[in-house]
């Protein structure tokens, strides 16, 4: 493919990689923000293998061969991975994409370091791609390792962390000096090393409860790492593309901080959520709890005028989005108002709530964001806690020494009634004892969540034919 046509398919590629995150901000326009992104990915392949071709130094057939081979071996690995993967896994599978993207970086600036003429331009962009490049991977493994418990999600607390981290930097930056005055490849190797040390040992510091704010700092720095690549290979989309996913990684790392109420610095410094993941009440129960039955919920929401449900985790795990969007269906055709409440780190990933709300079909009018419903939440009748725990947790908000002591959280205990659905008293994702639990308004509905709600469903369908007689039982059973 001739230069020219190249750059102007990239031109155009870039534009729809814009186009693509502006559709992505929205629910109602996400579906064209992704077709917008996979049109540009694969105008970008024809172009960056069109130009391959056109540079090749092998005849032809066999750059064309080898770049089809590992087209094939990456396509195929990557479909059968993102078929399997479970939606509360995506953090894992994201966080291991952005190990490559790290990876790639550090092997093109070695290659480019090997290949090209060492002027001091290139010297410095080989430098910090290589030192973005594994500070990512080795950042991105231990998220990976952590967040699917491979390992413990306990921040790793060395003694003068800040100032290790500090001396890796400042150690970077001398290597940094004796590699551009001695174009040797040493200090380019001793500064991977030391890197990758600093990859590891800054998200090894960061707790469960931060991994969200972790995730998206690693898909900023992954963005930095492909454009200082496309610094190196010359390549103005890759540029583009890194810039584009390097910042809107950090605005949406900058929201989540907002959205947790911790600044971003002390995030980065780590500490917070001691136990990520841990299935055991570590704090010990804080009162006595109250159970109900399915029946007796499903006679509360009968009862109701307005309804809110929050979502969380346990309804991914449980996969009760189908049965739940059924369930408001229902409600919502007796006249009974129903809302959603959304946290903005509900879930395991940002968004994730609304991804599965919204793949139940269920109207995006009716989700809220936390704040849309928290000042609405004191005039509701009932509110469905289904799977969430960290995320409407009081603590935050009443206990100054609790760990998650500043997050905003969906006050759900303002309403008349709160139902939570959970199968145990065990702990949320940041190990935290939840007082919610132990409220006079409160009653726990043991159980998983998709089977609960699902007997909710009959006792609503029985509790309504009852009331309405034989006649119309029959009738709504035709
Ligand atoms: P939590 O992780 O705090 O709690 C989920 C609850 O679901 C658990 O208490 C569990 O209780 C229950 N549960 C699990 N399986 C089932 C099931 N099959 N049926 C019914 N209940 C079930 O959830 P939240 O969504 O409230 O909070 C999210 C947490 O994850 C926050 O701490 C957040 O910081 C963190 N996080 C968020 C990310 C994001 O980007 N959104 C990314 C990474 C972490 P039990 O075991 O008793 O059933």
């Amino acid at each position: 493919m001739p230069g020219s046509w190249a750059q102007a398919t990239y031109l155009l590629a870039a534009l729809l990689f814009v186009l693509s995150l502006a559709g992505l901000s929205k629910q109602e326009t996400a579906r064209r923000g992704n077709v917008a992104g996979m049109v540009g990915m694969v105008l970008a392949l024809v172009a960056t293998i069109g130009l391959a071709l056109d540079h090749s130094e092998r005849p032809v057939p066999v750059t064309g061969g080898l770049i089809l081979l590992v087209l094939l071996i990456g396509g195929t690995i990557g479909t059968w991975r993102a078929r399997r993967v479970e939606m509360t896994q995506m953090p894992e599978l994201i966080a291991i994409l952005h190990s490559f993207v790290g990876l790639a970086a550090v092997l093109v600036g070695y290659n480019s370091f090997l290949t090209e003429p060492a002027d001091p331009a290139h010297l410095v962009e080989v430098f910090l791609g290589v030192l973005i490049g594994a500070v990512t991977f080795a950042g991105s493994i231990v998220a990976y390792l952590k967040l699917s418990t491979r390992i413990r999600s306990a921040p790793l607390t060395l003694p003068g962390r800040n100032v290790l981290n500090l001396a890796m930097l400042l150690a970077s930056g001398g290597l940094l000096v004796w590699f551009l005055g001695s174009h040797s490849v040493v200090p380019l190797v001793l500064m991977t090393v030391v890197a990758l040390a600093l990859g590891w040992h800054l998200v090894a510091s960061i707790g469960g409860g931060d991994m969200p704010v972790v995730v998206s700092m690693l898909n900023s720095y992954s963005g930095w790492a492909a454009a200082a690549a496309g610094f190196m290979l010359g390549n103005d989309l890759l540029i583009v593309t890194g810039a584009l996913v390097g910042s809107s990684g950090a605005i949406l790392s900058y929201l989540m901080c907002k959205a947790m109420n911790r600044s971003f610095v002390s995030v980065i410094l780590g500490g917070f959520g001691a136990e990520g993941g841990t299935v055991v009440a570590s704090d010990g129960e804080q009162g006595v709890h109250h159970e109900v039955s399915a029946a007796d919920v499903a006679e509360l929401l009968l009862e109701a005028r307005s309804v809110v449900i929050t979502p969380g985790y346990g309804m991914a795990v449980a996969r009760a989005q189908y049965p739940v969007a059924e369930l408001v269906e229902k409600l919502r055709a007796r006249g009974i108002d129903v809302r959603f409440g959304v946290h903005p780190v509900a879930g395991r990933l940002p968004g994730h709530m609304n991804v599965l709300l919204a793949e139940a079909r269920v109207p995006y009018d009716i989700v809220l964001e936390m704040d849309e419903i928290n000042d609405d939440l004191g005039d509701v009748d009932v509110v469905l806690v289904i799977g969430a725990n960290d995320t409407v947790n009081p603590a935050a908000l009443d206990d100054p020494g609790s760990p998650i002591a500043g997050m905003p959280v969906l006050e759900v205990w303002k309403a008349a009634r709160v139902v939570v659905f959970k199968r145990s008293m065990a702990t949320g994702y940041a190990g935290v004892q939840n007082p919610l639990f132990f409220r006079d308004n409160t009653s726990m509905l043991f159980g998983d969540a998709k089977e609960r709600v699902e007997q909710i469903m009959l006792a609503v369908g029985d509790a309504v034919s009852k009331a309405e007689g034989p006649y119309s039982a029959a009738a709504e059973a035709h």
